[in-house]
Formats: structure tokens, C-alpha cells, sequence
């Protein structure tokens, strides 16, 4: 896509400091890190998110996610990363072309995931019921 900043990226019309390429996927450190090393691993490809995209393509990028991140972790020497996808303007999405967040932890790094809530007496199985029925 032309307007997109990724496929920019990815044809090297916009400067990125690529560390990993191969014939479909490209990863990239972040510019605005949450902590050192943060990497976008993205495919050549455009797709808008996860749903958008063919499950090959899922399967090359969580390959090159595996193939990638111990590097990353020795590079920043970090005790551990997280991997994730926001899908959607609700979840944080900012650029519409799919990609995968390896972000790089730290013992006490002290970053706070999301609080757990809780369900009401009878709530869980009503979500869970709700659920299944799309996926029957
Ligand atoms: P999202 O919120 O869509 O999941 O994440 C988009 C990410 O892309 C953000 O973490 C943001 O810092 C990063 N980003 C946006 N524009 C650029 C860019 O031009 N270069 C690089 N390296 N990262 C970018
Ligand atoms: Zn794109």
C-alpha cells in the first residue's frame, strides 16, 4: 500500500533499524521503545491485522518470532520477552499493516501489565457460552 509506512519499511523508503530479513518477513526495532530492543516483526505483504492475514503468513512470523528473539534477548540482555498483536483501534492499533511486538523484560524492569477483573456469579459460563455459539 502506498500511504503505508510499514510497506515503506519494507522497500527501504523509510530508514528502520532492520535486524532480521528474509523473502517474507521483516523485523525492525521500534522507534518509540517500551524498553530496549523492542522489535516489530512484520510481513512483506500488507495486511491490515491478524484476521486480515492468510495463516501461512501467521506461520512465517511466529517462525521468524522464534528465530529472532533469543538474539534480541542476548542483545539487551533481557530476562524474558512479551509478544503482542493489537488488533483494532480499541486494542492500541496505530498502523494498519499486521505486526507482531517483541518486547524485551527485565527483572525489574517494574512495567506493569493489564489488572485482572473478575466475572459476577454466573458470568464466566454466559461468556463462555456466548462464545462457542460463533465458533459452532
Ligand atoms: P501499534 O500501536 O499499531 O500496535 O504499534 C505501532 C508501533 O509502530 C508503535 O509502537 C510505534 O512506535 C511504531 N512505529 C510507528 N511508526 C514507526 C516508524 O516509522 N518506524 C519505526 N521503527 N516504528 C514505528
Ligand atoms: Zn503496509
Amino acid at each position: 500500500m502506498t500511504d503505508c509506512i510499514f510497506c515503506k519499511i519494507v522497500v527501504g523508503d523509510v530508514p528502520a533499524e532492520k535486524i532480521y530479513e528474509d523473502d517474507k518477513v521483516v523485523a525492525f526495532l521500534d522507534i518509540s521503545p517500551i524498553t530496549k530492543g523492542h522489535t516489530l516483526v512484520i510481513p512483506k505483504q500488507h495486511f491490515k491485522d491478524i484476521l486480515d492475514t492468510p495463516d501461512e503468513v501467521l506461520a512465517d512470523l511466529i517462525s521468524a518470532v522464534k528465530k529472532i528473539a533469543p538474539s534480541i534477548k542476548r542483545g539487551v540482555g533481557a530476562d524474558g520477552f512479551n509478544l503482542g498483536v493489537n488488533n483494532g483501534a480499541a486494542a492500541g492499533q496505530v498502523v494498519y499493516h499486521l505486526h507482531f511486538h517483541i518486547i524485551p523484560r527485565f527483572e525489574y524492569d517494574n512495567l506493569k501489565m493489564w489488572e485482572g477483573s473478575s466475572y459476577a456469579e454466573g458470568e464466566m459460563e454466559d461468556v463462555g457460552k456466548k462464545i462457542r455459539s460463533y465458533l459452532q
